[in-house]
């Protein structure tokens, strides 16, 4: 083993909160190093094709993979940053010493600060026939496809609608394999009803109360059995179903990676809100250790938007106590970013992570009100089916008929209050207000709406459409939102579907948007019998 090496600060894991925390840092003069395990940075970042949710500021309406990108790029014109690819942390002793193994040799760091972000591990579930080759865990499923361009099977069945299983079965349908269902042991849908809701359009069963008892198949998955469950978790009689799938993909949460922080005897304590065991820490990120940060998953599992803030307040604390000048900018820019994740936790979405966050002593959410109805409107169909109620389409809808007679108009089928706002930043007209808060639900004023069609590509839940109902005599338009191969052409026959995935009619491509502009979410114009106008929301391409 070599000599010990001096360090200002060692940020350890090369994800959205790591390289956060070492730009904030570095920003402001601090000497980085960045441990990451593998041969490449990016942790979650470079499998997330989708676009994120949240604030402008956080990069809201991009996706992942770009996100990392413009980390990646910051990153190497940093001169105060050196990457440490490959390097596995593997101990940290008293007084902060940390080993770390890279290219067969041990090395030996001492850093006046450490900020963990190691992320999260997939939890998995017990059922019979578990250790079948073709069972995934989702993330697996996501690096397969997104990473290696390895398609994982040709007819899955998803376990768990967190938004991670969400978004994975999506992905899964643009890599052209069939989702037989999404299966939910709860009474309603976990992830974000926007990405249900387009699932559900595209004909994938949303079967919440349900499970998986065992998996069929004698070399591999060939199927497997799943059930109902009642309110209180048990089988219900008689409801056992064969569904046929050669793979089983689990998504059924992650769990903080806390061990490198148990061996420094960092106290953790068990918050089921925030995944299992995490780290005491304080608001600026701080664990019972002094100078030793968390941020990002392994404080509790949440959003890659918390996680990227988080690391900025590690990265900025570390600065603002080592650092020797702008302690005042720095102590202001923390203030932002506390305000942010305030906002960002501030909704009925944020409830889990604030209570999680209270049992740690942590008073997140003061500016929510608590006597504030959980959603503004009653979506417990949307959640139970993924597909909007006839009352929530009503409250998007015009009041007056005669306001379809003007013109192409935006439908927002967006009905859940969490935090995002790229359809109210994108609408060049100010159509699109979330009154004031980024958690409200967005509606669009049909008096100052052009039909101009920029939200339905800026929307990363796919819930933005644009109608024009007297297209002509006998036909309506509707864009619509596509990100599937091959792209249809113009005058192409497509057949159109419902929120349900039931086929409607059969329509003609008018018109493609899918330039730069559109970053690969197609706006289709789409004529159909208008009689249809208030039902199709989407449509496949004939192969
Ligand atoms: S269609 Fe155009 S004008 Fe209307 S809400 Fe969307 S972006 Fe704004
Ligand atoms: S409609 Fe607006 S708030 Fe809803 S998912 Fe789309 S961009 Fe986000």
């Amino acid at each position: 083993m070599s000599k010990i090496e001096n360090l200002e600060l060692l940020v350890v894991g090369g994800g959205p909160a790591g390289l956060s925390a070492a730009l904030a840092a570095a920003n402001y003069g601090i000497k980085v190093s960045l441990a990451e395990e593998r041969e490449f940075l990016g942790g979650q970042l470079i499998k997330q094709t989708h676009r994120f949710f949240g604030s402008e500021k956080e990069y809201a309406g991009t996706r992942g993979i770009d996100i990392l990108r413009k980390l990646i790029d910051e990153v190497n014109k940093n001169k105060n940053i050196e990457v440490l690819l490959s390097s596995r942390v593997l101990g940290i002793y008293e007084d902060n010493v940390v080993t770390i193994l890279n290219d067969h040799k041990m090395k030996k760091y001492y850093p006046q600060s450490i900020i963990f972000a190691t992320g999260a591990s997939e939890k998995f579930l017990a059922f019979e026939n578990n250790d079948l080759p073709g069972i995934f865990g989702a993330g697996a499923v996501q690096t397969l496809m997104n990473v290696y361009g390895v398609m994982p099977a040709t007819n899955v069945l998803m376990i768990g609608s967190g938004n991670i299983g969400l978004i994975v079965s999506y992905q899964l349908l643009q890599a052209g394999v069939k989702v037989a269902a999404i299966v939910e042991a709860a009474p309603k849908i976990g992830g974000y009803s926007v990405h249900a809701s387009k699932l559900r359009r595209l004909g994938v069963p949303i079967l919440t109360s349900h499970t998986i008892k065992k998996a069929i198949g004698k070399e591999k998955v060939e199927g497997a059995v799943i059930c109902e469950l009642d309110n209180d978790w048990n089988e219900v009689k008689d409801t056992e179903q064969l569904i046929k799938c050669d793979a089983i993909c689990l998504s059924v949460g992650l769990t903080p990676l806390v061990d490198l922080l148990k061996q420094r005897k960092v106290k953790t304590t068990y918050v089921s809100e925030l995944g299992g065991y995490v780290p005491l820490r304080d608001e600026n990120m701080e664990t019972s250790i002094k100078n030793l940060f968390v941020a990002g998953d392994v404080s509790g599992i949440e959003e890659a938007t918390a996680a990227m803030i988080e690391g900025q307040i590690a990265g900025l604390s570390v600065a603002k106590r080592i650092g020797k000048n702008n302690k005042k900018e720095i102590e202001k820019r923390i203030e932002e970013g506390k305000n942010e994740l305030e906002l960002l936790r501030s909704g009925p979405v944020g409830k889990k992570i604030r209570k999680g966050l209270s049992k740690l002593g942590l008073n997140h959410g003061k500016n929510y009100n608590e006597n504030f109805s959980e959603e503004a409107l009653d979506i417990s169909h949307l959640m139970k089916t993924g597909v909007p109620s006839e009352e929530n389409l009503k409250n998007k809808l015009p009041s007056e008929e005669k306001v379809f007679d003007k013109g192409p108009i935006a439908i927002s089928e967006c009905f859940q209050r969490f935090p995002c706002d790229p359809c109210v930043k994108s609408c060049p007209f100010n159509a699109i207000s979330e009154n004031g808060n980024i958690n409200n639900i967005p509606y669009v004023d049909f008096e100052k709406c052009t039909g101009c069609g920029i939200c339905v590509s800026k929307c990363p839940g796919l819930a933005m459409f644009v109608v024009h109902k007297n297209f002509s005599e006998t036909t309506s338009v509707v864009i619509m939102p596509y990100e599937f191969l091959p792209r249809p052409h113009k005058g192409e026959i497509v057949k159109v579907f419902d929120r349900e995935g039931k086929y409607l009619c059969d329509g003609k491509v008018i018109r493609i948007l899918d330039g730069k502009f559109q970053d690969k979410t197609a706006a289709v114009s789409i004529e159909i019998p208008k009689r249809y106008y208030l039902q199709a929301r989407n449509f496949k391409v004939e192969e």
